[in-house]
């Protein structure tokens, strides 16, 4: 029988087809444990589901308790036709589509699907800026009205978030996700809808695709394995999925591209490649020769000018970003280039509340300026994304023209940014501070290190408060800001 397409199905196609398509017809013994962060997000969903409903001011229906599927869909149906106010967890199916719909509301004569989300309901934007829907939320409430439409039960082509901060987003599924989109989301939702269906009815085999989101997934062993026997093109670094799917009829692995010459797939300052300009198809070209070549070397491809003072910060934050909290800044200080002389130093959260987050933030902007010549590195945006952030939650712990004097870039270093991506190259298959790191020799102490290993391990310290927990937290982010420490040296190293 043709497994049935549900939300979580497409919610997963969104997120990676290959993903559906071993979740219904992989070999279960080669997936790897659920990881420990994944089993948070699905116990907090839970905790956040019982407590919105209940605070729910309306009669709920809760049909969660009801096993039998087709029972289960006769007490959902017989509930919609008599008018109930809110059902939850009701069970619909039409069509080869099936969904356990969060919510049910009776809105305008009909239903409108309602998703609780432990998660912001949208994407991008800032704290009190709308972002945009989120396609794999989005596709989900499409499911829903698709079978209530089917079921002469919808409202109309629209549903609700309702998301971790209480806001209830509504979603219009005859409007695109942003400017640049050119399908609206019900049309996102009807192409993810045939892709599933020819994925359950294996009329396609989806290739797997290397990205950052696969280090969470459960297949990741065997994919990583077969992408690595099929030296698949997404080994190399930002290439992702839609452009090896754009190349592939032409170049299908590392190899074959690193033997080619770039210039002959270019005219006009344009590549034969969608997607793919004239300077990016050189740079994979140039990574691919590094990661085909066993005894290639990382290398400066642009001068660069790093500054030198006597002390330096190596700065990292640890951040939940699904509690929207802070829990650590840490600090690993160097004096005069020398390593013996490194301490650090660490303004950690005791507990949840917004005063320690306040009088941690407080603490590290205060130890952050008490040296105002020193240098600050760190590896990406985020903790000046995050300061901003911060500052505006706590306008009295300082000002944003001091937030930007600390992010000065005179002062404040961004190494991934400013240095690794704009002027080096390594032979890896992408270029976190995990991987650079490792490459040149660093370890960590822990042996699953990770950002989002330590957002479960602060959850664990928040439920139990374990001191062996506090500290595999604080460890994590001094071996991470080491890491940076050491992948500066290996920097000065290539340059000199
Ligand atoms: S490991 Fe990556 S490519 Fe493989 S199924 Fe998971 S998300 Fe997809």
């Amino acid at each position: 029988m043709t497994p049935a397409i549900t939300a979580s199905l497409l919610y997963n196609l969104v997120q990676c087809p290959k993903r559906v398509e071993r979740d219904l017809f992989g070999d279960p013994a080669e997936r790897d444990a659920v990881s420990p962060f994944v089993t948070m997000l699905w116990q907090r969903g839970t905790l956040y589901e019982a407590e919105v409903l209940a605070s729910c001011r309306l009669t709920v229906l809760d049909l969660s308790s009801v096993k039998d599927a087709a029972e289960h869909e006769r007490l959902t149906l017989e509930a919609m036709r008599r008018g109930e106010p809110l059902i939850y967890a009701g069970r619909i199916q039409a069509g080869g589509l099936v969904g356990i719909q969060d919510l049910l509301r009776f809105e305008n004569g009909s239903y409108v699907p309602v998703d609780i989300k432990s998660g912001r309901a949208e994407e991008g934007g800032e704290d009190d800026h709308d972002g945009k829907p989120k396609l794999h939320y989005a596709v989900q409430l499409a499911l829903y009205v698709d079978i209530l439409e089917q079921q002469g039960l919808s409202a109309g082509r629209y549903g609700f978030i309702l998301d971790v901060r209480g806001r209830e987003v509504r979603y219009d599924l005859t409007t695109a996700r942003g400017p640049k989109t050119r399908l609206t989301l019900w049309e996102e939702y009807k192409t993810a809808l045939t892709t599933a269906q020819a994925i359950v009815s294996k009329t396609i085999t989806p290739k797997g695709a290397l990205a950052s989101s696969c280090k969470l997934c459960h297949w990741y062993s065997p994919c990583v394995a077969g992408l690595r026997a099929d030296d698949d093109l997404t080994l190399i670094p930002v290439l992702g999925r839609a452009i090896r799917d754009a190349m592939f009829d032409t170049i299908d692995s590392v190899s074959a591209l690193a033997a080619i010459d770039p210039e002959a797939f270019i005219q006009k300052g344009k590549t034969v490649f969608k997607g793919v300009g004239a300077e990016r198809l050189k740079t994979f070209h140039a990574r691919a020769r590094l990661l085909s070549d066993p005894n290639a070397k990382p290398y400066l491809k642009a001068p660069i000018a790093l500054p030198s003072s006597e002390v330096e910060f190596f700065f990292d934050i640890e951040v939940d970003p699904l509690r929207d909290f802070t829990y650590l800044h840490g600090i690993v200080e160097r004096r005069g280039g020398d390593n013996a002389t490194e301490r650090f130093v660490a303004f950690f959260t005791e507990d949840e509340s917004p005063a320690s987050e306040r009088s941690a933030f407080a603490d590290a902007i205060s130890f952050l300026n008490s040296v105002p010549d020193a240098t600050i590195w760190y590896y990406s945006k985020y903790e000046r994304t995050i300061y901003r952030k911060l500052q505006e939650r706590y306008p009295e712990v300082c000002s944003a023209d001091e937030i930007e004097r600390l992010f000065n870039p005179a002062r404040a270093i961004d190494l991934y940014n400013d240095v690794v991506t704009r002027a080096t190259e390594w032979p890896t298959n992408d270029q976190s501070i995990k991987t650079l790191a490792k490459y040149l020799g660093f370890s960590w102490r822990d042996n699953n290190p990770s950002g989002a290993a330590s957002i479960e391990w602060f959850d664990r310290w928040v439920r139990e408060r374990d001191p062996a927990v506090k500290a595999r937290i604080l460890d994590y982010n001094e071996d991470d800001c080491r890491a940076t420490r050491v992948l500066l040296d290996g920097i000065r190293e290539l340059a000199s």
